[in-house]
């Protein structure tokens, strides 16, 4: 054998065992190690050494420095964020992803990579039952997806007005307005930021008591301002805190009477709930959008990073991602250039995971896996609920829930500290309408039932334990 390969079979197969090892403690062991940032550094520091170590002895180094610092928010009961896991079929093409090592930049860098992402945009178009033709992108996630989307807008809207933004960017172009629900994503600020649109002058429209973007209140909102500018709007399905949607149907009506109007859907997670027949009722209207933006990594559970961006106007997608160069050897109309897509040149070919998840499922495993996160979380809230001075304050509408302890914003915030110390599961708080909650969000394939009762179980005792505390 090759001496080079040599290394890199006993590396590799070492590599699977640990993996092994890790995956299997994931249903057992503590959600959130209690670490601190000087042990981790002491752990995994020291100086550069001059000579380079043998890669057997680097990964069982890399392996035993991170033990006490890696979270367990791949397995079950890892209910902070809006966190996925990573189902097996998705891991082991993500393994396959390095060790192919293709750059998803050209067709002419990775022909399988380019076919990957266009069956996947085939799918999820199929999937999420958005226009056919709607052009498609995979970024690294939804932050970029908003991005791309975002970028592909402004370049449209503004074209109305016969102005080209990528060449002659904003300095002089007519104002574009930007109305946002008053529960938008951070990320669209951060996306509104980096495209020069700026956070302070975004409109805000109120909401409801569930987060959702009120119609009423956006017609007023637009016609407070000049209606003939161009203008860009951002709505949303699946709020991070509550799970609520807005009513896509009746701001895609208001937005299609605008002139140069362009309606934007962040769907970090809420847009995989398309993929259920008793749900897409809430989701009715979606289709009408310009935009959406989604993950892959939260609720699909591919491994990080993966999102998505999809835009109806190819042309407008395209030509806001624009990038050419004599040496890049743009591909025929039939050959994809990942690239066209999003904003990064050299990239992952994160087409695969997505590939092996989406067939590992079918169309009935994505429902399910959907499903049955929202009927856990159902679970959750009401073993919580049932609880004295335990209230759920969110329509559990997906799979989130927003619970609040004794009605008081100190015992909320101490319950939720006792939680993550008791490490039986692991969730983080909020503030809704000004109060403090325990947020719960349930995302992973792997959960069960018996693992919602234990969690529901821990969370009750943690919250007796921080009444004690108060006493
Ligand atoms: C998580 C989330 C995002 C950002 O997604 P990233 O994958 O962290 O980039 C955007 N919008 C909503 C509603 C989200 O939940």
């Amino acid at each position: 054998m090759d001496p080079r390969f040599e290394e890199t079979t006993d590396v590799l197969r070492r590599t699977a065992d640990h993996a092994l090892a890790y995956l299997q403690t994931l249903h057992d062991r503590r959600v959130h190690p209690l670490t601190s940032p000087a042990e981790m550094r002491a752990s995994l520091g020291g100086p550069l050494p001059d000579d380079g170590v043998p890669p057997r002895e680097v990964v069982d180094q890399l392996v035993a420095a991170t033990e006490r610092g890696v979270v367990a928010s791949a397995g079950p009961r890892y209910f902070g964020f809006v966190i996925g896991g990573a189902l097996p079929a998705a891991l082991a093409a993500d393994w396959m992803t390095s060790a192919w090592d293709q750059n998803a930049v050209l067709y002419a860098t990775s022909p399988a990579a380019a076919a990957a992402e266009m069956v996947v945009a085939d799918w999820l178009l199929d999937l999420f039952d958005l226009p056919r033709g709607t052009s498609v992108g995979l970024t690294t996630g939804c932050q970029m997806a908003n991005f791309t989307a975002i970028a592909a807008a402004r370049r449209a809207v503004l074209a109305k007005r016969g102005w080209d933004v990528e060449r002659d960017g904003l300095q002089g172009a007519p104002r574009i307005r930007i109305v946002v629900g008053g529960e938008g994503h951070v990320t669209i600020d951060v996306a509104l930021q980096m495209l020069g649109l700026g956070t302070a002058t975004a409109e805000r429209v109120p909401t409801d008591d569930q987060g959702r973007m009120r119609p009423d209140a956006l017609e007023a909102v637009l016609a407070a301002g000049d209606i003939g500018a161009p203008m860009i709007v951002c709505a949303q399905i699946g709020n991070v805190n509550s799970g609520a949607s807005d009513d896509i149907t009746k701001i895609a009506e208001l937005v299609q009477r605008l002139d140069a109007g362009w309606l934007h859907v962040d769907g970090a997670f809420g847009l995989w709930a398309r993929a259920v027949p008793e749900l897409r009722l809430q989701l009715d209207g979606v289709e009408q959008a310009d935009s959406w933006a989604t993950d892959a990594h939260k609720w699909l559970n591919v491994p990080y990073d993966s999102g998505l961006v999809f835009v109806r106007d190819q042309a407008a997608h395209r030509g806001s991602m624009l990038m050419s160069a004599a040496y890049l050897v743009a591909g025929e109309a039939d050959q994809r250039d990942p690239s066209s897509y999003v904003p990064e040149s050299s990239r992952r070919a994160r087409g695969f995971a997505l590939y092996a998840a989406l067939k590992s499922l079918g169309r009935r495993g994505v429902a399910d896996l959907v499903q049955r996160c929202c009927s856990l979380a159902a679970r959750l809230a009401a073993q919580l609920a049932r609880a004295p001075g335990v209230e759920v304050l969110n329509e559990v509408a997906l799979n989130q829930v927003l619970v609040r302890f004794g009605d008081d914003d100190e015992l909320t915030r101490r319950t939720i500290r006792h939680v993550q110390e008791d490490g039986t599961c692991w969730l983080g708080g909020s503030t809704w309408q000004g109060k403090a909650v325990m947020r719960i969000s349930v995302s992973n394939w792997s959960t069960t039932e018996a693992d919602i009762d234990l969690s529901a179980e821990a969370i009750l005792r943690c919250f007796a334990q921080a009444q004690g505390a108060q006493r």
